[in-house]
């Protein structure tokens, strides 16, 4: 019996897609996706190497344009996503850079939202503008300032929802008709929620970026990217690129991601609920002054947030502390940072473990103080990554430092 790929039924439901698709079993039958770590595939003869590397026949040649299991990653992915396909990329800001090898050139125009990742803002704004293509920033919640600010040359809107640290949402249908308006593409990077929460193309996004050293892999083992999106921009366009610019994901941290991918739906559901208690629990401690989630009713976009991600806030929230000014505010930070004795110290997200971390020296700690304030990062912002840890026992490691905060001077 050939057991190769059995054809599923269509209509399977997304848990179902997370473990079965394009499970491309080798002659042995293995039950477990098998991991091919071949950087040349030998071909039958001349004829068909000749067609397979002028693209005629579907097949592989060669690591830096294919892999069996990095195309079984791709395909589980789009499955999951909800589009046509999907391509992977080394890490994601190497998506990020493939995306834009793919669409821009000099001349063109991109909008893109102030609050985006960090090196994102910095290969766009900076590394792609030597290369004389030109990036308005704007406000990410402000539908009109990005309105405002569309060129006859925009090519591009990237959002990305909610940000990082403070978790703020943009409205991805209004975004997508108007680059729709003027001939342009919308992708969104979709790291914090992953497909398990939200599809940005169901909102009429173009392309979805992902960053799979995130919720993807979900246990902070491997760096890996990739795009979703149409097989014409997909295989077309970016296949190209990867294949001659070779940020080329790795086949071992493809088949790290691939595994991930069966448990996503879980982790997020259940790292969402860890959020969202530890949200309503912090909002209720006097040494907090706000917090920043999704998932609560006092979120700015709330409805919004709950329309476009299933209903869930993601597991990763910020909060603000009481303090008169900079340095007591840092203070007051680091001693609850610092006082922790299960939470990780790091600035990674999307793990098993509960991470901590303080954007202000950070992820922000390049910025001048007044940028800081500007993008809403205070010295008393602490950002935390939810992760599978015991609810309690987080409340009692941010306990620790909290309750000691009255006595600091
Ligand atoms: C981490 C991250 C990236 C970049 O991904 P890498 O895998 O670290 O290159 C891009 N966007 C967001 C929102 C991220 O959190």
């Amino acid at each position: 019996m050939n057991v190769s790929e059995r054809k599923l039924p269509d209509n399977l439901h997304r848990d179902t897609l997370a473990v079965r698709v394009a499970l491309d079993r080798s002659q042995h039958g293995e039950n477990s996706e098998a991991l091919y770590l071949s950087s040349g595939f030998v071909q039958p003869d001349a004829e068909t190497s000749a067609r397979r590397f002028s693209g005629t026949e579907e097949g592989f040649t060669y690591g830096r344009t294919s892999n069996p299991t990095v195309t079984s990653f791709e395909r589980r992915l789009a499955a999951m996503e909800g589009t046509e396909a999907a391509i992977g990329a080394s890490t994601g800001m190497g998506a990020i850079l493939m995306m834009c090898m793919g669409l821009l050139k000099a001349g063109d125009h991109v909008v893109c939202s102030r609050s985006m990742f960090g090196s994102t803002i910095a290969l766009i704004g900076r590394e792609f503008g030597k290369f004389g293509v030109e990036t308005t920033f704007v406000s990410q919640t402000d539908v009109a300032e990005w309105k405002a600010a569309l060129r006859p040359t925009t090519k591009l809107l990237f959002a990305e929802t909610p940000t990082n640290p403070l978790t703020e949402v943009c409205d991805i249908a209004a975004l997508a008709d108007l680059a729709h308006g003027v001939g342009a593409l919308l992708a969104v990077d979709n790291c914090f929620c992953s497909p398990a929460l939200q599809r940005p193309t169901e909102f009429g996004a173009d392309l979805v970026m992902h960053s799979g050293t995130k919720y993807l892999d979900g246990q902070g083992r491997v760096m890996a990217g990739a795009l979703c999106g149409p097989k014409k921009l997909i295989v077309d366009v970016f296949g190209p690129v990867v294949r001659t610019a070779g940020m080329t994901l790795a086949p071992f941290n493809a088949w790290v991601v691939l595994k991930g991918l069966e448990t996503l739906g879980i982790r997020m559901q259940a790292q969402s609920a860890n959020a969202l208690a530890v949200a309503k629990w912090l909002e209720q401690q006097p040494q907090v002054a706000r917090v920043y989630y999704p998932g609560l009713e006092s979120h700015p976009q709330h409805d919004l947030a709950m329309r476009q991600q299933s209903g869930l806030g993601g597991a990763v929230l910020s909060f603000d502390l009481r303090g008169d000014d900079v340095a007591t505010a840092r203070k007051n930070a680091f001693h609850v940072i610092d006082s922790t004795q299960v939470i990780s110290i790091a600035t990674n997200l999307g793990d098993t473990k509960t991470i901590i971390s303080h954007p202000g020296t950070t992820s922000h700690g390049r910025l001048s103080e007044e940028q800081r304030q500007a993008a809403g990062i205070s010295q008393g912002l602490i950002r935390l990554a939810v992760g599978l840890d015991h609810i309690d026992d987080i409340k009692a490691d941010l306990s620790r430092g909290l309750g000691g905060l009255d006595t600091l001077a």
